[in-house]
């Protein structure tokens, strides 16, 4: 990220910003809402509740079958959203992005298909030790199947991907490297351009799990350098049960279904079926309209946004936050990883992490504690789970001063 004037930092008012989120203004406990629990799902917009209420007080009808007219409007709707999520993941074409119901169905889809048809015994898929279950699982479903193997890549102490433990992976029985952009678990901003131009020298195809990044900061997936690219709308402000798997377009072409029902066929007969093209081959059933719609809503919302600013804010969030931890005996932050955005893990000792949260829940204060998923990690690193905050565009300094009295006090109640 290019260097900014502070004062183009300082111009960034994330109270307009909470302005536009009506949940944000509530008294939880007693207490006002802080709320820090943005990596596992992130708040929407009155933007994003009025485009899917819209939906379904004028426009609701089922896409692509009707001929009348408010199927037509649903149907442009649903499709216009596609190309709005084209765009803001620089993908070439929108018939390069297949709806999901998230991060996890997307992983679930290029695992079971472009797996499943094409992993043989003795292949291997490469994932990192930094993986949400939902980037591990799929895989070691796909190779219980077919033969394969699922290896971790191993990580640095400081919570890292050991590119040189990559470079000794790589060899030709790799067909897959999986990674996240952002580590839910640490906050560890993994180098997937560099990792994907390792992979694909190998051989390999790759995929990046966006889950994490796409709220931070500005993707495009043509410079990423991946085959493979997954998100979840609900982390980007957008509504649960919807997301995206954008791909490579040889290899989508290739690829054969993966569910089988209305939409995604061409002509049904006995006793031959055929199949539909790209994106629709993957869509089968009643796709989640008004999740479509919402999405496309917090991604025109997201473009009302300096987004270098409001990167630079969280990124001043989390500095704040590494400072005061400094000043807390006994509070360990966990992982600490070079380039980190927008999350906080730590352990307080003494402490188990669930009563920590509950302490901070009883003072208004939202946060994640546990394994975030992420129990080969925990593993690794031989801690049972952390307390993670996590930050978003609409977090204050107020909020992380608040946080900060609340690890005080949670730690004088076990002292
Ligand atoms: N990958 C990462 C890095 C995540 O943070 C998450 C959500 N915590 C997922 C995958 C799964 O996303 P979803 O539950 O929206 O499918």
């Amino acid at each position: 990220m290019s260097a900014r004037p502070m004062n183009i930092a300082a111009a960034f008012d994330p109270e307009r910003v909470r302005r536009d989120f009506p949940i944000l203004d509530q008294l939880v406990n007693g207490h006002p809402l802080v709320y820090l629990d943005n990596a596992a799902t992130t708040q929407k917009p009155e933007c994003v509740i009025e485009a899917i209420s819209n939906y379904y007080r004028r426009d609701n009808a089922n896409v692509h079958r009707g001929v009348h007219t408010l199927s037509d409007r649903a149907t442009h709707a649903f499709e216009q959203a596609r190309q709005t999520v084209a765009d803001f993941l620089g993908s070439p074409r929108p018939e390069q992005l297949i709806w999901t119901s998230g991060t996890t169905a997307a992983i679930n889809l290029v695992a079971y298909s472009w797996g499943r048809s094409t992993l043989q015994p003795g292949d291997r898929v490469l994932v990192s030790w930094l993986e949400h279950h939902s980037n591990i699982v799929p895989w070691q479903l796909v190779a219980e199947a077919t033969g394969a193997e699922v290896l971790p890549i191993p990580v640095t102490d400081s919570g890292e991907i050991d590119l040189g433990a990559l470079d000794s992976l790589l060899d030709a029985r790799v067909k897959m490297v999986a990674v996240n952009h952002i580590s839910n678990a640490l906050g560890t901003v993994n180098p997937v351009q560099e990792i994907a131009r390792r992979a694909k020298a190998a051989g390999a195809l790759v995929l990046v799990d966006g889950a994490q990044s796409v709220a931070h900061w500005p993707i495009d997936v043509t410079a990423l350098g991946c085959d493979f690219f997954v998100m979840s709308a609900h982390k980007l402000f957008g509504p649960t049960g919807i997301g995206v798997l954008w791909g490579r377009a040889s290899l989508l072409d290739a690829m054969p279904p993966f569910l089988g029902g209305g939409e995604m066929i061409e002509r049904v007969g006995f006793p031959t079926t055929t199949y539909n093209t790209v994106p629709f081959k993957f869509e089968a059933g009643t796709p989640n309209i008004a999740g479509a719609i919402g999405m496309a809503a917090a991604i025109d919302y997201l473009a009302t946004i300096d987004r270098e600013a409001a990167a630079e804010h969280e990124a001043a969030l989390l500095a704040r936050c590494l400072d005061l931890a400094g000043e807390v005996a006994g509070l360990r932050r966990v992982g600490t990883p070079a380039h980190a955005a927008g999350i906080f893990s730590f352990l307080l000792e003494g402490t188990h992490p669930s009563d920590v949260g509950m302490l901070l829940d009883q003072q208004g204060i939202a946060v994640r504690t546990g394994h975030h998923c992420a129990q080969p990690l925990m593993d690794r690193l031989g801690i049972p789970g952390t307390v993670r905050a996590s930050f978003s565009i609409y977090n204050t300094q107020e909020d992380v001063t608040r946080l900060f009295e609340g690890i005080r006090k949670a730690k004088s109640l076990f002292s």
